[in-house]
């Protein structure tokens, strides 16, 4: 199950946690718009409001208002490429024996057959095949026998793979950061209180402020009574593996994610696509939205460089039409390409054209744009990428494609210039995307560029000596305190 998702939590002095949870979910629809729930909690009892589709359709005035207490955690579910499954909504609700639980999963783990097999052969019943279910009754089962902290930590020291969580365990709200810290997660102070959320966004919308991010391998519990929060480093890692596609296409430019406005970094990365292979053409389009703020980089880099190069929107795109990408057919995918995008033949006609996207899955966005902007009359049309070719399927919670699927998969770069139709391709280099996030290569997350992932995978290679929690045999808790 690969979960690409949006997570919040909020504990707050003395309002309902309900429309804050609400209006951060709203900032965090790009991450996901399959589902949307929230769980609150009011000092005896959990609430909890979970409905397929997207925020804003799947709470009603009355719905918030039933969703009573000041602290909650909430998420919102992106669409894999199958059925949708109303099972698989979050927040994931258990109570047990020693009280309630609602966890919000933003990542996917690696491991968890092994322990959803462990923990149902000690009776564990399971509802869902999603791994989120099986950290849950890892951690309830952990809290039978352990306080909070040394229940999480148990918890994480069996999980393998990515995870932000946000979790409330009765009424208090508490977030985790996996050791590698794969999916960002962040703290954020408020007037009354303070707030878990995957990205900065949902902190601004709020008017709160962005306190730091939960560090990987970090838990973070907030006060039940919202007036401040408590950190344990519960793992330590020699390196990181943030997912360097956030930054490249996933999170909202406005968001900082470890420390990095989105934005700037995409404008940078636009920077070095220009220096390493910029081209000569009249016009820089931007593929909207994703690849414009790669395109004024590359077009202000350009422009610094004393090449006289037009910066123009000459691709329009119907807002309302939703994501191409999650269409079944190719059919569709190519038909969806064309209702959402529409070239405006004034700033194409007769001219040399470079367009800019931030990347390359299937090509089925690059093949269509360059037929429609040569049918609109460009006369060359030139494909800059601002990430690496993807050459491998996102294992860690980032919905692409399968193998086969993937354009670049076994092609070199001109064979799939060749392919979309382009009269020049180039992807940036991987050494280009470290350097410009400022982490080492063995710090990021690659393997969708590299075929080597910092996980052990089954039948994929792995670029680093990974640390692989050993599963089965007695799953008693007394392992690692
Ligand atoms: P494709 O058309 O299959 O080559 O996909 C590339 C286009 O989809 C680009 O415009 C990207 O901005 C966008 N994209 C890349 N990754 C994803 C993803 N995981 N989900 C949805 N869209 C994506």
């Amino acid at each position: 199950m690969h979960e690409k998702c949006g997570v919040v939590g909020i504990a707050l002095e003395d309002r309902d946690a309900a429309r804050p949870l609400y209006y951060s979910l709203y900032a965090l629809q790009h991450r996901g718009q399959e589902s949307a729930g929230i769980v609150t909690h009011d000092g005896f009892q959990q609430h909890s409001h979970v409905e397929m589709g997207l925020v804003g359709d799947a709470f009603g005035p009355d719905d918030l208002e039933s969703l009573n207490g000041p602290n909650g955690v909430g998420h919102v579910r992106y669409p894999t490429s199958g059925s949708v499954d109303a099972c698989c909504a979050q927040p994931f609700s258990v109570s047990f024996k020693s009280g309630s639980l609602a966890l919000a999963h933003n990542g996917n783990l690696v491991n968890a057959d092994e322990i959803r097999d462990e923990l149902a052969d000690l009776g564990h019943a399971f509802t869902s095949d999603g791994d989120t279910e099986v950290i849950a009754h890892d951690l309830a089962r952990n809290l039978l026998e352990a306080d909070l902290v040394r229940a999480v930590k148990r918890t994480m020291s069996r999980i393998h793979g990515s995870y932000s969580l946000t979790i409330m365990h009765d009424d208090t709200v508490l977030g985790v950061r996996d050791p590698e810290g794969n999916r960002p997660l962040c703290i954020g102070e408020l007037d009354d209180g303070y707030v878990l959320a995957s990205e900065s966004a949902a902190i601004d919308t709020l008017d709160g402020e962005l306190v730091r991010d939960v560090k990987p391998g970090e838990l973070v519990v907030l006060h039940d009574d919202g007036s401040g929060f408590d950190t344990y480093q519960l793992v330590e890692q020699d390196h990181t593996a943030h997912c360097f596609f956030e930054h490249v296409y996933f999170a909202r430019p406005d968001s900082t994610i470890d420390e990095t406005l989105v934005y700037d970094a995409r404008r940078d990365l636009g920077r070095q696509l220009w220096e390493e292979s910029g081209v000569e053409s009249d016009v820089v389009l931007p593929v909207p939205d994703s690849g414009r703020a790669f395109a004024s980089g590359y077009a202000e880099a350009a422009q610094d460089d004393g090449t006289d190069i037009e910066f123009a929107e000459g691709l329009m795109k119907n807002r309302y039409v939703g994501r191409t990408f999650i269409m079944p057919t190719q059919d569709e995918r190519e038909r969806a390409v064309r209702l959402k995008l529409n070239p405006i033949k004034s700033t194409i006609e007769g001219k040399t054209v470079t367009i800019i996207d931030d990347s390359i899955v299937r090509g089925t966005t690059s093949t269509q744009l360059v037929e429609l902007l040569k049918d609109a009359g460009a006369e060359e049309v030139h494909v800059r990428i601002g990430a690496p070719a993807i050459v491998s399927p996102c294992y860690m919670g980032i919905d692409m494609a399968t193998r086969e699927e993937l354009i670049a998969a076994g092609q070199d770069v001109d064979d799939v210039r060749d392919e979309i139709g382009a009269d020049s391709l180039s992807y940036l280099s991987i050494d280009a995307v470290a350097e410009t996030l400022g982490n080492a290569r063995d710090d990021l997350c690659l393997g969708c560029v590299t075929g080597e992932y910092p996980y052990d995978i089954e039948d994929e290679a792995t670029d680093r000596d990974v640390h692989r929690p050993v599963i089965g045999g007695d799953a008693s808790v007394e392992a690692d305190d």
